[in-house]
């Protein structure tokens, strides 16, 4: 993961890579740094922290220069220190490499070059190639633009592992190199300059027109040109216009992003049912998926892959479609699918959800079920992202940017399109039209249910409150409220770094019930369904223990209401819908147990947005 802006034109640098790496911070902040050719060589600025740090130390010190490299790290390899952050010097501190992603035999290829006589000044992977590309340029004859170009490529097939890098040297003003394998970057296509960003949001106010790179190609960058090189040679390049307005990153009368996301909502709920519905057939309409409706009768079996929120989103969509449709799902981790040799049966269609749609374990898995044949879809918010690129088709969420770093909107725009899914599976077999109109009714309503439980967030801010100094909780549902009850227990980790855990309901007592004390608050998920009675007994069982209870509960539940310490009251819809309502309180209540806790809400510690390394 990280962020990586290049930049080579006639303007100074410095002020425009820190505005761009900026934009791009959502993809990891414990270090920044940047190296700039200052017409004598190569002058670099690090600083551990946010970017404002290094921004800092460059107002103070400032480095001028018309072309540049920058990164903004998540640590792999090497503590988030001044030293770790990149670029990286080569060993004649000319060259200059930033880096994303992971060099897996970096320890083989370090010996090696130590052997050699080559000094390391930080503990991280990136060095050893910014080492290896130098050393390939030194023994070049001419040393020339061309050497550098053929020095990242020979260099590169040394390493192995993930990347995305820009690269400049000393003697070589005018050109940075970039390259990418599994990472991303595009080029942002300017007037008299270019740019390299490790996605387009960074260019945003810089250019409209980007090229995104292919894995395995190199870019060599001057101000007025491009060349792009696949490993087959020279390439023609598509030039595309970006989609996505700089206006993503105003947190409007928001304090923060997290909370403006939630309050984004009741619209983009509505985004990913909008134009989708067909009200004729009792049904819903997902062109996006390129299969004819016999196609999509013929599948047997759904897989779901996914990381963190978004697998957590697949898993209500498992009850969903199996539900609906009768048709087995299987959700599984990514990263355990993609080397797991687990048998698939043969009529499965797979769907890989990701909100950025560069989820390193998620894009891998991806790759894993079409090397073995299967047909994959996308559900991604980015539409110019690698999986969105490389699925078979699929569904967009239309969510907008999402800038906090804990998901909130995406998770609810997921599971809408997998109600829609399910919805349309379940007309391809034995749903009736009057149960779907049912749901496409309720799905038609839940903007309005949205913005009612919206209003309540102040009395989710007084619950909070009341419970912040708690150090552990434990989140409870059943059926499709136990992914709510994950997804609760994931968001209160991110962002208040509380240790949360959920549980399907029913677990409570094979184990976890030995938690429960007067210090640890057990949240259970408990709207009227046909659950409803196992969970009053569970929450007896925990009152029993002297846990505090706080309980999502329907509007006017007087049975909760007299047992429960706090109670989190929802609109009540289909209880297909419902868990969608559900998890905006608990939403809310990370979100306002954070604040209460002083904690770095949109950029909580130790996390980025997108992983784009394994
Ligand atoms: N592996 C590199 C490091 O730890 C790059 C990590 C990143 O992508 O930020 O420095």
């Amino acid at each position: 993961m990280c962020g990586i802006v290049a930049y080579v034109g006639p303007r100074d640098a410095q002020p425009i890579l820190l505005d761009a790496l900026g934009r791009l911070e959502y993809r990891g902040y414990d270090s920044a740094g940047l190296a700039i050719l200052n017409g004598k060589g190569v002058e670099v600025r690090k600083k551990s922290g946010r970017i404002e740090e290094l921004a800092k130390a460059c107002r103070a010190k400032p480095v001028e220069g018309k072309s540049g490299i920058s990164h903004t790290r998540w640590a792999t390899h090497g503590a988030p220190t001044d030293t770790n952050a990149h670029p990286h010097l080569d060993a004649s501190g000319k060259l200059a490499l930033v880096h994303n992603g992971v060099i897996e035999n970096y320890l083989e290829l370090k010996q090696h070059l130590t052997k050699a006589g080559h000094k390391f000044s930080s503990d991280t992977d990136t060095e050893i190639l910014a080492h290896l590309v130098g050393e390939s340029f030194e023994h070049s004859k001419e040393k020339g633009e061309k050497c550098l170009i053929d020095a990242v490529r020979k260099a590169l097939q040394k390493v192995q592992g993930t990347l995305g890098i820009a690269v400049l040297h000393a003697d070589l003003p005018g050109l940075v190199v970039g390259a990418r394998r599994g990472s991303p970057l595009v080029i942002g296509v300017g007037n008299g300059e270019n740019f390299l960003a490790s996605d387009t949001q960074a260019l945003a106010p810089y250019t409209d027109r980007v090229v995104i790179l292919q894995d395995q190609e190199i870019v060599a960058l001057y101000a007025d040109h491009f060349d792009v090189a696949s490993p087959l040679g020279q390439k023609a390049v598509h030039v595309e216009k970006i989609e996505n307005g700089v206006a993503s990153s105003d947190k409007g009368s928001h304090p923060h992003f997290m909370l403006k996301e939630i309050f984004e909502q009741p619209e983009t709920v509505r985004n990913a049912f909008r134009g989708r519905l067909d009200l004729e057939e009792s049904s819903t309409k997902l062109g996006g998926l390129n299969l004819s409706l016999d196609q999509l009768r013929e599948y047997e079996r759904i897989f779901v892959i996914g990381c963190g929120t978004a697998l957590h989103a697949g898993m209500v969509g498992k009850y969903l479609i199996e539900t609906l449709a009768k048709i087995p799902v299987d959700t599984q981790h990514a990263s355990e699918f993609r080397y797991s040799d687990s048998p698939v049966h043969p009529k499965t269609l797979f769907f890989a959800v990701s909100q950025s749609g560069e989820t390193a374990d998620t894009l891998g898995a991806l790759r894993e079920a079409k090397r073995r044949g299967f047909r994959c879809l996308g559900i991604c918010n980015n539409v110019s992202s690698t999986i969105a690129r490389e699925s078979d088709g699929g569904v967009y969420m239309h969510a907008g940017p999402e800038i906090g770093v804990a998901a909130t909107k995406s998770f609810t725009s997921q599971v809408v399109i997998f109600t829609l899914l399910a919805i349309l599976l379940g007309r391809l077999h034995s749903l009736s039209a009057a149960d779907s109109r049912r749901l496409i009714e309720a799905l038609q309503q839940l903007p309005d249910h949205l913005h009612a439980l919206l209003k309540r967030s102040d009395e989710v801010r007084k619950i909070a409150a009341k419970f912040a100094s708690a150090r552990s909780m434990l989140f409870l549902g059943r059926l499709a409220n136990f992914p709510i009850a994950l997804e609760g227990a994931l968001k209160m980790k991110e962002v208040t770094y509380v240790h949360a855990e959920g549980y399907p309901a029913a677990e409570l007592k094979h184990g976890v019930i030995a938690l429960v004390d007067k210090d640890t608050p057990t949240v259970l998920v408990a709207t009227h369904d046909g659950v409803y009675d196992k969970n009053l007994s569970n929450l007896q069982e925990v009152k029993a223990r002297g846990g505090p209870i706080l309980a999502v509960a329907h509007e006017g539940d007087q049975k909760i209401g007299g047992l429960a310490d706090a109670v989190f009251s929802v609109p009540k819809t289909h209880e297909l819908i419902q868990p969608i309502l559900n998890v905006i309180p608990l939403q809310l209540f990370s979100y306002h147990t954070a604040v209460a806790l002083n904690r770095d809400v949109d950029k909580p510690r130790n996390l980025a947005k997108s992983v784009t390394v394994e």
